[in-house]
């Protein structure tokens, strides 16, 4: 397998498994994706959506149940895991307990007919490139978290694989190393100038380290875009609610106004950022609680609150409130009390406006 290509592309990949009633369940609805070399890419949703099963059909783990994947002009999906050459991260690392830190990384290349002084400098070279150095003659046992991960991403990188398949690699660290580790992996992506298809149901990490995200739900993809692009104009209200616009209500439709439409519910009138085209008058709105501001008086796209609980966060507060249009999430700055009556107000900007949700 060569090294070195320019893209991979998913065409139409499908993987259905059968349940205990002998009914298909589709795990994976004809996902199109073409990878650039040196691109991150994020696969995210919750558990369930599919995930795992297109990174594991990508490594050849699983087969697939329709479509094909190609390495630039060759057709790779008909090759068993070890011809396609992938480097692969856990989440559990999958270390051998019993092997040194240097022998767990050099293992694959052994395994691949490398000699063992050219396996060894090698393991070495990876070693240092995930920052190991020191810690050769260990056993993963006597490592933290976060080490026995790099191990595990020095093991994938070894081979020098075309693609590096991260399934949650993070999962098991505590938040301060999770966060480090994000940047770590980013800067050893970007030092191998690979590709990485990572696989997360933690919308910070991807938006954080991916070029671009593939937002999945039940096995069917949502959206891909950059983290900006997802975050601000997300495509439907699945990938909304997930992206963290917590509130979404019913609104009708009343006319364009500018660049936004206006909408209105139990005389609260709101301007918008329409998201796409509409059938009907019926729209439902959804709103970010970070995107809540205090209302001066007399300010547009305000609306009362009466205040039903707060949540103390230190900086701001997350407060529960009663709304015309429904209870709602705000998290902002200031100290409240239950049943306090405020003005809260969300710039037309963030107030996206979709085809309603059918019943
Ligand atoms: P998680 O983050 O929880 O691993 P995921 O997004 O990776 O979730 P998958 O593991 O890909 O999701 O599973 C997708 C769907 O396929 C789920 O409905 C799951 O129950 C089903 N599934 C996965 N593996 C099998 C299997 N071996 N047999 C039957 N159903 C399966």
């Amino acid at each position: 397998m060569k090294h070195h290509f320019e893209q991979l592309r998913l065409d139409s990949v499908s993987r259905s498994f059968t349940n205990a009633q002998g009914q298909p369940i589709a795990a994976l609805q004809e996902l199109d994706l073409t990878i650039q070399r040196g691109e991150f890419i994020a696969l995210l949703g919750p558990s369930g959506c599919g995930k795992s099963t297109a990174l594991n059909c990508i490594a050849g783990l699983q087969p697939l149940s329709g479509g094909g994947i190609w390495l630039d002009e060759q057709r790779i999906d008909v090759l068993p895991p070890e011809k396609r050459g992938f480097g692969m991260v856990f989440q559990n690392y999958a270390l051998f307990p019993h092997m040194s830190v240097l022998d767990n990384v050099g293992f694959g290349l052994k395994m691949r007919g490398v000699g063992k002084s050219e396996a060894m400098r090698r393991a070495r070279e990876a070693l240092q490139l995930v920052q190991l150095v020191g810690h050769e003659h260990k056993l993963p046992g006597q490592l933290s978290g976060g080490q026995q991960q790099r191990v595990a991403i020095a093991r994938a990188i070894v081979i020098e694989p075309p693609l590096i398949l991260m399934d949650e690699p993070l999962s098991n660290l505590d938040t301060k190393l999770r966060i480090e580790m994000r940047a770590e992996i980013r800067r050893i992506h970007s030092q191998l100038e690979r590709a990485t298809l990572y696989v997360t149901h933690d919308q910070d990490e991807a938006l954080s380290m991916a070029d671009r995200i593939v937002v999945m739900r039940e096995g069917v993809v949502q959206q891909v875009a950059t983290p900006k692009e997802v975050y601000t104009r997300p495509h439907n209200l699945h990938v909304a609610r997930f992206m963290g616009y917590r509130n979404v209500a019913d609104f009708t439709l009343e006319g364009t106004q500018g660049d936004g439409v206006a909408v209105s519910t139990n005389g609260v009138r709101l301007i918008g950022t329409p998201m796409a085209g509409f059938d009907s008058k019926r729209v439902s709105v959804a709103l970010r609680p970070e995107d809540m501001e205090r209302a001066a008086p007399g300010a547009d796209n305000a609306f009362d609150a009466l205040v039903s609980a707060v949540e103390y966060g230190g900086r701001d507060s997350l407060l529960l409130a009663k709304t015309a249009f429904g209870d709602i999430w705000a998290r902002i700055g200031g100290e409240f009390v239950e049943g306090e009556r405020i003005s809260l107000r969300v710039p037309p900007s963030r107030v996206l406006v979709y085809d309603a949700e059918a019943a």
